[in-house]
């Protein structure tokens, strides 16, 4: 079974997530090839679905927008 990894955009912040093994992933948002090494992304959790790496992206997106509409 796989492991996923959920980790931040280094270059734009957005949440995203991929499988654990992966080499890179593209962001969604700024397009940025991100290489997936533990030495230059910082990952914000593991999970043992995709179900719930989805999940907790949703809520780091969720509170990301809250945090924008702030004065
Ligand atoms: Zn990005």
């Amino acid at each position: 079974m796989g492991r996923y990894i959920v980790f931040l955009c280094p270059r734009c912040g957005m949440p995203r997530y991929a499988r654990e093994g992966q080499k890179t992933a593209e962001c969604f948002y700024c397009g940025l090839q991100i290489k997936i090494s533990s030495a230059k992304i910082r990952i914000l959790a593991r999970t043992e679905d995709s179900r719930a790496a989805r999940e907790i992206v949703e809520k780091l997106k969720a509170r990301r927008l809250s945090y924008k509409r702030l004065p």
